[in-house]
C-alpha cells in the first residue's frame, strides 16, 4: 500500500532535504509551501529523481481554514490511504529587539510556527490513531530551547512548539504514534543566508554550519519504524553548540 508523507515547508532549505529523504525511504510525499512554486517544483523533481513520486500542496499554513479544506479534499479523494508521517517545518523568523518589535512581527512568527502546528496536525491526527501508526517530527530550534536575543518571537513559537510536542505526545502513545521535535543549530538555508557565517562558526564546537541533509538525516531515523520506543523527545543537531 502506498505510505503517504506531508512535509510542510518543503519547497527549500531544511524542508526540500526532508522531501528527498523521506522519498527515498519510499514515501510518496506531499510538498506544502506557500508561493515559491518554482522551488517547490524542483522539490518535486528531485523527489522523482529518488524513484518515489509526489505532489504539490500549495496552502499557507496560517489560515487554519484553508489548511482544512485541503487536507479535507486530500482525504476525500484518498479514502484508503492516510498521512502516516508528518513533518511540520515552516516557518519564518522576523528578528527583532522586544523594545522595537511590533505586533505584526510577533502574530506572523507565531502564526506560522505555533497556530501552523495546530491547524496542520489537528486533522491529521484521527487516521494516524485510528490507524495505530503515525509519525509527527517538529523542527523548532536552539532558540525555542535556549532563548536567544532577537527572537522573543521565534523563540516562544518554537518554545510552544517543544511544550505541545510533548504534550501531545502524551495523548497519543498508546495508539503508537510518536511526537518528537529536532531542534537545529545553525543551518545552511536561505533563512541563515543573512548572517555573519564567519563570526558565528566560531561560537560552534564543529567549527561550521550544518547542511539539511544533516537535519534530513535525523528526521528520516524519527520517521522509521526503529524509532518507535522515542516519544516526547527534543533532539538537538547543532554541532555541540551549548544548549
Ligand atoms: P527557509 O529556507 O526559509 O524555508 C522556509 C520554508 O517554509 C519554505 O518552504 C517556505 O515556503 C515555507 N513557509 C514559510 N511560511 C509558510 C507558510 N505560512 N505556509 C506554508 N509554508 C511556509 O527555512 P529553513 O531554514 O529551511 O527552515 C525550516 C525550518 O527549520 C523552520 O521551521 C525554521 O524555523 C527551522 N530552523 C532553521 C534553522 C536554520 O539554521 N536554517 C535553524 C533552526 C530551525 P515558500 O518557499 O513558498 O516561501
Amino acid at each position: 500500500m502506498m505510505k503517504y508523507a506531508l512535509v510542510t515547508g518543503g519547497s527549500r532549505g531544511i524542508g526540500r532535504a526532508i522531501c528527498i529523504k523521506l522519498a527515498g525511504m519510499g514515501y510518496h510525499v506531499l510538498i506544502n509551501y506557500r508561493h515559491n512554486d518554482a522551488e517547490a517544483l524542483a522539490t518535486l523533481q528531485a523527489v522523482r529523481e529518488k524513484g518515489a513520486d509526489g505532489e504539490l500542496m500549495k496552502c499557507d499554513v496560517t489560515d487554519g481554514a484553508a489548511v482544512s479544506e485541503m487536507l479535507s479534499a486530500w482525504m476525500q479523494s484518498h479514502p484508503d490511504g492516510y498521512i502516516e508521517v508528518l513533518v511540520n517545518n515552516a516557518g519564518i523568523r522576523k528578528d527583532n529587539l522586544m523594545l522595537w518589535m511590533t505586533g505584526e512581527e510577533w502574530a506572523h512568527v507565531l502564526d506560522t510556527g505555533l497556530n501552523g502546528f495546530f491547524h496542520v496536525t489537528q486533522p491529521l491526527l484521527k487516521n494516524m490513531l485510528a490507524r495505530r501508526f503515525g509519525r509527527i517530527i517538529t523542527i523548532v530550534s536552539l532558540s525555542g530551547i535556549k532563548g536567544l536575543p532577537g527572537q522573543t518571537n521565534y523563540s516562544a513559537a518554537k518554545g510552544g512548539l517543544i511544550a505541545a510536542t510533548k504534550a501531545l505526545a502524551q495523548e497519543t502513545a498508546k495508539r503508537r504514534v510518536t511526537v518528537n521535535a529536532v531542534a537545529p543549530g545553525f543551518i545552511h538555508t536561505d533563512m541563515t543566508g543573512q548572517l555573519d557565517e564567519d563570526e558565528l562558526k566560531r561560537l560552534i564546537p564543529a567549527g561550521r554550519f550544518g547542511e539539511p541533509e544533516e537535519v534530513a538525516g535525523l528526521v528520516g531515523f524519527l520517521a522509521s519504524p526503529e524509532a518507535s520506543y522515542i516519544t516526547g523527545e527534543v533532539i538537538s543537531i547543532n554541532g555541540g553548540l551549548y544548549t
